[in-house]
């Protein structure tokens, strides 16, 4: 049985208490190295055979699983996040159905939404945006033409852009060109939860200057939108003469 699992965003108390359980009990654990955070494999067993997929080929990734399945062998495929969002796993799952190896998918907390609780930020504000796009600037995995930065732009949504920070002089004018105005606000926020995090904030106007000032690694995230200084209409969940499913409005 493989379980591929989301390790979270890097905190190692971020993974979530089935994951976890998976990763104590594995005989192979394969995990993506360039961003899971290592302090999790501290969860395996000793005997525990443990391979980093950073350097291995998807057709080797899985030689390694077939074999642990022959051997009756728990594989956990860890990847970063939650591995739905550029976790290349379904070229893997493809792979298992094709092979006959019996796998589920355990989800983990997506760095998007590591972002939104370290910079104490609703992606959702009534009357600003009820919209949150996940996506990523073109780089060598093309991006279809429809969903080109500057035509998602044009919805004036919360973005929360992937694997884009060396590119951010492109994302900015994209959004710019797409509709977004100068002024709106732009958080990047690297290495969500681990101990090294950073948080840069700023507008389209002035984010790329302040990043030469203060240059960012590979791991982070791009936010852009008004809710980032938003002044908002209060949700009316909890407004007092709004009843719903579970509260009577107050006369
Ligand atoms: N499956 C992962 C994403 C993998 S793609 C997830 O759900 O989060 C890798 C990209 O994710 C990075 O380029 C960066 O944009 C983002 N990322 C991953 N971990 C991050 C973190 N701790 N803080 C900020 N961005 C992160």
């Amino acid at each position: 049985m493989v379980h591929i699992v989301g390790a979270g965003p890097g905190d190692p108390e971020l993974i979530t208490v089935k994951g976890q359980r998976y990763l104590q009990e594995a005989d192979v654990v394969i995990y993506a190295g360039s961003l899971v955070n290592p302090a999790l494999l501290d969860l395996c067993r000793q005997e525990a055979k443990i391979y980093n997929s950073a350097h291995m080929t998807l057709a080797e990734v899985v030689a390694v699983i077939a074999e642990a399945e022959q051997q009756e062998k728990m594989t956990v495929r860890l990847h970063t996040g939650d591995p739905a969002i550029y976790g290349a796993i379904q070229e893997q799952m493809d792979e298992f159905d094709k092979k006959g190896i019996a796998y589920d998918v355990t989800p983990g907390v997506s760095s998007f939404l590591a972002t939104a609780a370290v910079l104490k930020q609703e992606y959702t504000l009534p009357g600003i945006s009820q919209t949150v796009i996940v996506t990523r600037q073109e780089g060598r995995t093309p991006v279809p033409e429809r969903e080109k930065l500057h035509s998602l732009a044009e919805h004036q949504a919360t973005m929360c852009i992937f694997l884009s920070i060396t590119m951010l002089d492109t994302v900015v004018r994209e959004l710019i060109d797409g509709g977004y105005s100068e002024d709106t606000p732009i958080a990047i926020v690297q290495k969500a939860t681990w101990p090294d995090q950073k948080i840069v904030r700023g507008t389209l106007a002035d984010i790329c200057a302040k990043l030469k000032a203060e240059p960012m690694d590979r791991t982070a995230m791009i936010v852009v939108g008004r809710c980032l200084d938003a002044v908002y209409e209060p949700s009316r969940l909890y407004a007092p003469e709004f009843s719903h499913m579970f509260r009577r409005a107050s006369q």
